[in-house]
């Protein structure tokens, strides 16, 4: 069996990790560990959830506690680029977990906080910064920070990063660079806009798919509930009472619809708390340690909350609304079903949402399956969709009688038992081009405010 001790790993690390409980590595972590050891480019396609943190960090790790001489003043040795400051703070805490006993200095800057101790900190010079695109531009805008010494650069969830729009930012950001560093990327989904990154930046790397890409953790069971837009409070309201969700995070699309959904569950003296881009960052982060905590039984996101939770066995996800963006579907939904645990994701389906519904499944490439709420079923009907984005039917408002009807022989065949997950993709996912060659800048698609 392979071991951390095989895959090149120095002893204090192994002991740290082991004293983590980790038995053995994931399988990114076999693959990516070895390659970074060696100094190459990686190309990682793996989900939040898959141990990628640790695949980049204990070799990067290692690397550093070889070296002797004391990073320069305002300098840094490795940066990791992230998409959001919660998963700023997640991996910066993971590497100081890891590198404590071999007196690696790490560091996360992000904005939302005041940018003062940040440079006073920078000053003494950091081995491992881990930093949100904006922050750390901003730091060298004030010459607070020095990329010289920079040898390894991550770009963790890049696709996240691009979605976000940082594309330029990533551009400016590799013109600071003196020279080409050893670069690990790492992302969820490779989209052709991620290939045409990696295409771009990356020298002959070591390339790796801990998961199909594209797929989703086959751990969760995924099913979609039909239901009218203005019925959604109150059916995710019954849900939480007929299954007893202690610990539920709720994906909603904006950040008022957050704080609406929040305000309906407090008024029904249900503890609820709501994270999205209006709130400070000390204050999301308060709020995601009461949902840790067991204080708090439903925790209402936005997209920006979607990455960078390390909720272990989170048992339930459910999308109220669905993504504008596809590929967050996924990057929602891999908040459950982590490290082998089983989860359950359901996605609250209004036919509004049968666009979002159709690219959801042409992206993972199967059908999910659908559970009619016996007293919630939808008005408005939710045409049939299937993976390529075929809708069979166009939606069609049934006449009340008829309507009625229908809903009552839904009420007497319909169970409350569980559907199976999915079965494994049927239809082909849509190729992803090869490496190519340079193409044009990547640009995210237009999102809501979250
Ligand atoms: P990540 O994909 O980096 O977000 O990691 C997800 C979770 O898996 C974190 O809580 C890690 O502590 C945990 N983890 C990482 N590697 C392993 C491993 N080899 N064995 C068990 N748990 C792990």
């Amino acid at each position: 069996m392979t071991s951390f001790a095989t895959l090149g790993l120095i002893a204090p690390l192994c002991q740290a990790i082991e004293a983590l409980g980790y038995a053995a590595p994931t399988p990114v972590q076999s693959g990516a560990i070895p390659a970074v050891l060696a100094g190459r480019d990686v190309l990682a396609a793996a989900q939040t959830g898959t141990g990628k943190t640790a695949a980049f960090a204990l070799p990067i790790i290692q690397r550093l506690s070889a070296i002797d001489t004391p990073v320069a003043s305002n300098s840094i040795r490795v940066l990791v680029l992230v998409p959001t400051r919660e998963l700023a703070e997640q991996v910066c805490e993971s590497f100081r977990e890891y590198g404590s006993t071999l007196g690696v200095k790490s560091f996360a800057a992000y904005g939302g906080v005041s940018l003062n101790p940040q440079m006073m900190r920078l000053r003494r010079g950091v081995d491992v910064l881990v930093a949100t695109t904006g922050r750390l531009l901003d730091l060298l805008g004030r010459n607070a920070l020095k990329l010289k010494q920079v040898d390894t650069l991550v770009l963790d969830e890049a696709d996240r990063m691009l979605d976000l729009g940082f594309a330029d930012e990533i551009t400016t950001l590799l013109q600071a660079l003196h020279r080409k560093p050893q670069i690990l990327l790492f992302s969820a989904t490779f989209s052709p806009t991620i290939r045409t990154l990696a295409d771009q930046l990356l020298d002959d790397p070591a390339s790796i798919e801990a998961s199909p890409a594209n797929s989703t953790v086959k751990e969760v069971q995924q099913w979609i509930i039909p239901c009218d837009k203005k019925k959604k409070p109150q059916l995710f309201l019954h849900l939480l009472k007929r299954e007893r969700w202690t610990q539920v995070l709720v994906f909603v699309k904006t950040r008022k619809g957050a704080d609406e959904l929040t305000e309906t569950l407090l008024g029904r003296d249900i503890r609820a708390e709501a994270i999205h881009g209006d709130r400070s960052q000390p204050s999301r982060l308060a709020a995601l340690q009461r949902f840790k905590a067991g204080e708090v039984d439903v925790l209402v996101a936005t997209d920006v909350a979607a990455r960078g939770l390390d909720i272990e066995l989170l048992p339930h996800v459910v999308n109220f609304d669905l993504p504008t963006v596809a590929e967050d579907y996924i990057h929602r939904i891999g908040r459950t079903g982590r490290a082998g645990a089983s989860g359950e994701a359901i996605s609250l389906v209004c036919a509004d949402e049968v666009d979002q519904l159709a690219a959801i499944e042409t992206l993972i490439g199967q059908t999910l399956p659908r559970e009619e709420q016996p007293g919630f079923e939808a008005e408005h009907r939710v045409p049939q969709t299937a993976p390529g984005g075929a809708v069979v039917k166009k939606p069609k408002k049934p006449k009340a009688s008829k309507a009625k009807a229908l809903q009552g022989l839904a009420s007497a065949s319909v169970g409350t038992k569980k559907p199976k997950p999915a079965a494994p993709p049927k239809a082909s996912r849509p190729a992803a081009p090869p490496f190519g060659k340079r193409g044009p800048k990547p640009a995210g698609p237009k999102r809501s405010k979250a």
